[in-house]
């Protein structure tokens, strides 16, 4: 069975295994889907959990490595912080590596979800069971990944001062509405502005522009800071500032970044279409060599699997 993964800019292609993979909740490693969600699961009715989206990878040395695994499990426990569910990163860990483990995986995407289950209706978390899970899914690699074509959208994003940049799940409704939108209007994915114009993110991406040779990441304060994004800040020591809408289409290149989406080069934003890309194209292939250990110079960013 094949399914995309949509969150990202550029669709992973997910092969699921022929057997039932294993899946880590709460503990212990199952088979499948198993556990049922009960009717009152408040993260069913609220959204009150968090997740993260991580990817390992086949290294050249013949194994299999997590990227930035420690980064991705702390953001998630900021995320459960503020929610006041308790989350233990060195589990979180163990997990992980478990599920990769059990399941053969070596290029996967990680998928862990920490939630409050059964318990009443009201909105108080207090009394509601915590429960955890990782999934992993195998991952096929684009060579030739398509160029993604991205809408503006008419949703803001959610300001930092109403639902901070973490990934909460309630929070991905609203990516979820700029990204039905972008696909009604024959677009791919949405790009969010703030009202004063300003670039924010992508629904799942972060962005980044080229101009004269000069590479800038967009800063925003509702977006979510990415750990590819912060990958990219230290390979190519972009700039990093605010960016108007204007100057994007202004730019010479575009391109979108994360955990799942990658390095991805943006072929257009509305009617405004980009060339060749060459800058996102090097950052791109330097990247795969990071994250499958081919350069070593960052090597303490992979955790083997
Ligand atoms: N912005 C949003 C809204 C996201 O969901 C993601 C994916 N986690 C990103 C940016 C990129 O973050 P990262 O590089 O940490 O995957």
């Amino acid at each position: 069975m094949r399914m995309n993964v949509t969150a990202s800019v550029t669709p992973i292609t997910v092969v699921a295994h022929a057997s039932k993979p294993k899946n880590w909740f709460d503990g212990a490693l199952i088979d499948g889907d198993a556990p049922q969600a009960g009717l009152t699961t408040h993260a069913m009715h609220y959204g009150s959990g968090v997740f993260e989206g991580i990817r390992a990878y086949a290294t050249t040395n013949g194994g299999a490595a997590v990227f930035r695994l420690p980064e991705h499990l702390q953001r998630m426990r900021r995320g459960a912080e503020l929610l006041g569910l308790a989350f233990d990163p060195s589990q979180a860990t163990d997990a992980v590596l478990a599920t990769l483990r059990a399941n053969g995986h070596r290029d996967a995407y990680v998928r862990p979800l920490a939630w409050f289950g059964e318990g009443s209706f009201g909105l108080d978390v207090e009394g509601h069971v915590p429960h955890l899970m990782v999934a992993t899914t195998a991952t096929q690699v684009h060579l030739n990944g398509s160029r993604a074509r991205v809408g503006v959208s008419t949703w803001r994003r959610n300001p930092a001062d109403s639902l901070p940049p973490l990934k909460l799940c309630g929070g991905y409704i609203n990516s979820i509405l700029a990204k039905r939108e972008a696909k009604q209007r024959g677009f791919d994915e949405a790009l969010f502005t703030d009202r004063a114009g300003n670039v924010v993110e992508c629904t799942g991406a972060n962005v980044f522009m080229v101009k004269d040779g000069v590479i800038s990441a967009v800063e925003h304060p509702d977006a979510l800071p990415g750990i590819t994004r912060d990958t990219l800040l230290a390979l190519s020591g972009a700039n990093v500032r605010m960016v108007s809408l204007a100057e994007l289409l202004d730019a010479d290149e575009v391109f979108a970044c994360g955990t799942a989406a990658e390095v991805a080069p943006i072929a257009q934003i509305e009617q405004r279409e980009y060339g060749a890309n060459p800058i996102s194209r090097a950052l791109a292939s330097q990247y795969q060599c990071i994250v499958r250990g081919e350069d070593t110079t960052h090597a303490s960013w992979l955790t083997a699997v």
